[in-house]
């Protein structure tokens, strides 16, 4: 496979971070080293994540502690962020059903929090772990009221050193069930978040992932380049649909930045 070299022409990645830069709260191995020698063959980074629970501070400085790499937060496009982008200016409230980041991901565009569901213009969704009946009912009531719906992410699981545990598309399923409605979807592979991407990015576009229905998905989206990581999510080829199959596939980023022209 080197022969056909995947990073010719490429002036960015996009690069997916559970499963690709970390597990969980453990580095994949030779990930820093990866993103060095990335950058150094002048490769411009992104780092995008439908994780909504991280700040982009918080992320760069979990890539910083997993891996060892010193990422910019500027780098990182994340889903809360990308939702709140599109919410500006549409609501002055929003009831959240995830993390303290989409919080203020949402005061950043100046649309504030509250917990009474009569008040809420917006109901915005995301990975929630500390979920309730409670909060799932108030949630239900603002939709029903009238609400806009907006989820971050649809992922239906993320993956730990455990394994597979339940992500953000558990509670927007669940209020898309008891709302009788659709929400607008900002995360990977939707094209909202290639839409934020690409206007930071420089140069023909490769997305790295474990996640076909997402990274590779995206990628294909948007007409960009696709690698396909088994460090995560995916564990062999066989899971791969037809129709997201990626342009290339690694064993992990280490591997994929060994078919720089640099390195070989
Ligand atoms: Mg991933």
């Amino acid at each position: 496979m080197a022969d056909s070299n995947i990073w010719e022409g490429i002036g960015t990645l996009v690069c997916d971070l559970d499963g690709v830069v970390y597990l969980g709260d453990e580095g994949v191995a030779g990930s820093g080293e990866a993103l060095r020698a990335i950058v150094e063959a002048g490769v411009e980074l992104v780092f995008a994540t439908n994780n909504s629970t991280k700040t982009p501070e918080q992320v760069a400085a979990k890539i910083a502690a997993t891996a060892g790499f010193a990422a910019d937060p500027e780098a990182v496009v994340g889903s809360a962020q990308v939702t709140a982008a599109r919410l500006a200016g549409l609501v002055e409230s929003a009831f959240v059903v995830g993390g303290a980041a989409i919080d203020a991901a949402l005061a950043g565009v100046g649309i504030a929090t509250t917990d009474d569901w009569q008040d809420a213009g917006a109901v915005v969704v995301g990975l929630d772990t500390a979920i309730t009946y409670d909060k799932l009912s108030r949630a239900t009531l603002a939709l029903r009221n009238g609400a806009l719906f907006y989820a971050t992410n649809t992922d239906s699981t993320y993956p730990t050193p455990r394994g597979l545990l339940p992500g953000g598309g558990v509670m927007v399923g669940a209020l898309a069930i008891a709302s009788g409605r659709d929400p607008v979807v900002s995360g990977k592979p939707h094209p909202a978040m290639a839409e934020h991407i690409a206007a930071r990015a420089t140069g023909p576009i490769l997305v790295v992932g474990d996640r076909p229905e997402t990274d590779v998905a995206l990628a294909i989206g948007a007409g960009w380049t696709s690698a396909l990581v088994l460090s995560g999510v995916t564990r062999s080829l066989e899971e791969v649909p037809f129709d997201q199959a990626p342009d290339i596939v690694v064993a992990s980023l280490a591997d994929l930045a060994g078919l720089l022209p640099a390195a070989s």
